[in-house]
């Protein structure tokens, strides 16, 4: 596996950051190098930058507007995109449903939902828990009876994440009560203005809005907006991340992360302190991730065969960004959180209250990341009996 930069890749980052320096907003910047929340207009607009540009769909075919490029050439993007605190596009479209609807798509749902997700003009939320069915997914009940050319859905969705934003949702919904769990289930297209949808909100810990139930009451979907063969969805649902799963190391966000960690041991002074040691063991952490991601991207680029390898980077790559946090915590904490918001901004603070007001929320925050896409135990599992055949 090759790891120093050809020329090519020198040159493809030279291109991405002469990019960067001219369409995105310094302010917007700040924002997300502080772990600040953007607003949808700011990264709707920085989408469209990227979809002029051809690179709004790193993971598309060029057929349907994307690149075309190899894995290892996505993974150098991503990299370079967080390293210049570019906001992210919107996963559940891009990186989602979008792939799904390439893949098994009708040439309807392609020509009309691919432009909207390239340009930013739809949004989606992701459908697939329920109160009964989180890691054994398969077990969910929300039902979908045919009704003339429609269905009339009923049931609930739970943690989906962005519903109170989304246009769409794509939901697994059971067709048939009858077969076997995996194969009973559907995968739709759901306007989220539908009569009958109802959207509640849930609380994360840090007080913030992080997911929401979405009840179905009699929500009738014309059976055209079902993605793939009736009672097939739960092979949409495990394509659906496709070559995505390959790219769930937070890689990326990790170096970010690492970036604000060196920062903040700059202005505080730390740099030669036990933190500093700390933030050393998480780069060695960081690289040899990097390294074991680069090595599957490459093998898979080279025609190799992935198999569940992946569960690794997720799990290594989610613990990773919540140590990081801890660290940000400790750092903050000894010089930053003690002081009122009043005091930390004035120019002898050691340091800026917007460097640590978003490290108590990030901390909470990314605890999810546990959970999210997969729960850390159950990628344990994978590891112990795909990966070591235990
Ligand atoms: C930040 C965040 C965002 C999310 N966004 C969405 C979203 O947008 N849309 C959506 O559909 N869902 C979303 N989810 C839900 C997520 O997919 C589920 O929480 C996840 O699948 C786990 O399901 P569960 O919560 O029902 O927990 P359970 O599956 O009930 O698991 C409970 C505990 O048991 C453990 N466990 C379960 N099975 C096993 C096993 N076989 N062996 C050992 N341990 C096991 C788990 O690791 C966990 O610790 C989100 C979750 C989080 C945290």
């Amino acid at each position: 596996m090759r790891l120093s930069p050809t020329t090519a890749d020198i040159e493809f980052e030279q291109t991405v950051s002469a990019f960067i320096a001219e369409y995105l907003d310094p302010a917007i910047q700040q924002r997300v190098a502080n772990s600040m929340s953007i607003d949808k207009a700011m990264q709707d607009d920085w989408t469209r930058k990227l979809a002029a540009a051809g690179w709004a769909a790193p993971n598309w075919p060029v057929e349907y507007g994307g690149t075309g490029w190899s894995m290892r050439r996505r993974h150098q993007f991503e990299v370079l995109m967080r390293r210049h605190n570019a906001p992210e596009t919107q996963g559940f479209g891009f990186n989602m449903v979008g792939p799904a609807i390439i893949q098994y798509g009708s040439a309807e749902q392609k020509a009309y939902y691919l432009p909207l997700i390239l340009n930013a003009e739809i949004s989606w939320c992701q459908g697939y828990s329920e109160p009964g069915a989180g890691s054994d997914l398969a077990s969910l009940m929300t039902r979908a009876e045919v009704v003339g050319d429609d269905y009339r859905v009923n049931g609930s969705k739970i943690w989906t994440s962005g519903a109170e934003r989304a246009d769409h949702i794509f939901a697994l919904v059971r067709t048939d009560v009858t077969a076997k769990k995996q194969l009973g289930i559907s995968f739709l297209l759901i306007p989220m203005t539908s009569a009958g949808i109802r959207v509640e909100p849930l609380y994360a810990f840090n007080g913030k809005r992080l997911w929401n139930q979405v009840f179905f009451d009699d929500v009738m979907v014309p059976r055209s907006n079902r993605l793939g063969a009736e009672n097939q969805g739960w092979t949409v649902a495990k394509t659906l991340l496709g070559d995505e799963r390959l790219m769930v190391s937070r890689v990326a966000e990790n170096k970010r992360i690492l970036a604000r960690v060196r920062r903040l041991l700059q202005d505080t002074g730390l740099e030669d302190s036990v933190l500093a040691s700390k933030a050393a063991q998480i780069e060695i952490r960081l690289t040899a991730l990097e390294g074991t991601a680069l090595r599957l991207l490459s093998r898979f680029d080279g025609g190799g065969k992935v198999g569940a390898e992946p569960s690794m980077l997720k799990l290594q790559g989610s613990q990773l960004v919540q140590v990081q946090d801890q660290l940000l915590f400790e750092i903050a904490g000894l010089y930053g959180l003690p002081l009122d918001a009043e005091s930390r901004q004035t120019p002898s603070a050691p340091i800026r209250h917007d460097a640590v007001d978003m490290i108590g929320s990030a901390l909470f925050h990314h605890r999810g990341y546990t959970i999210a896409g997969g729960a850390s135990e159950v990628q344990r599992n994978i590891i112990a009996q795909q990966v070591l055949g235990l």
